[in-house]
């Protein structure tokens, strides 16, 4: 069914060339009911970073939908995390599920649920350059290429006008901009790429509007992932060394 068009393609995410062996959903279909799984991007994908990244994705998807503030986050816990960790003790633990019950908090004078979980940020962290990587290429049509990298952080909404100044300049009105809304509020990303390098671009995402872990974040404080594909440390150098040369 993947059919040939992701076969023997350079893979979306190590950038391998000619490898890729499968199609892979660059957001997994499992963050998703499955009604709101038609058209979700997919890449070409080898086999190595297919199972790598499905492997944080096992984890990703029921940590993530655990802590779900989705506006049906009971119905994904209820039919989609229950019975995927139901018996996974082990699972249900790593991501902080036993003995959790939801706080009930004043959101802008509407009181929700708030799940805090023991999110693992570095597996998440993991799993989101992949995805960074993957919309690199849904979009822009080829690997990232290995003189660029993603630079991934968790970011406050509070810091984002800040970050976003920093940059601004890079991206002027005009350049390439991609974004969607996924599964009506369980993906949602934005992303742009700047005329000044091809390899440049920019990402902000969430997935299911899930909380950062802490005691620092104020309720409304909905973590926001930020993304940079910049030079790697490598390529600036020989950059560098080739402007005093
Ligand atoms: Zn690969």
């Amino acid at each position: 069914m993947a059919g040939k068009q992701y076969k023997n393609k350079d893979c979306a995410y190590c950038g391998g060339v000619g490898i890729s062996k499968t199609a892979d959903h660059v957001i997994a279909r499992s963050f998703f009911f499955e009604s709101d799984r038609g058209n979700l991007p997919q890449v070409p994908a080898c086999m190595k970073c297919n199972n790598i990244k499905s492997e944080l994705e096992h984890y990703a998807s029921a940590a993530l939908m655990a802590g779900s503030n989705h506006i049906e986050a009971d119905r994904y816990r209820q039919e989609m995390v229950r019975p995927r960790i139901g018996r996974n003790l082990k699972l249900q633990r790593e991501i902080g599920l036993v003995g959790n019950e939801a706080r009930w908090l004043n959101v802008n004078g509407i009181i929700q649920p708030m799940h805090e979980l023991k999110l693992n940020p570095h597996k998440l962290q993991e799993l989101v350059r992949y995805v960074v990587l993957g919309l690199y290429y849904f979009h822009l049509g080829k690997p990232l290429g290995g003189q660029f990298y993603p630079d991934v952080k968790m970011q406050h909404p509070d810091e984002e006008p800040k970050i976003w100044a920093s940059v601004a300049e890079w991206f002027p009105d005009g350049c390439p901009k991609f974004g969607s809304n996924l599964g009506r509020g369980s993906f949602i990303y934005e992303g742009a790429q700047s005329p000044a390098s091809e390899g440049f671009s920019v990402w902000r995402m969430s997935w299911h509007g899930v909380r950062l872990h802490g005691n620092n974040t104020p309720p409304q404080g909905v973590g926001v992932w930020w993304a940079f594909t910049r030079p790697t440390e490598e390529a600036v150098k020989a950059a560098e060394g080739h402007e005093s040369a």
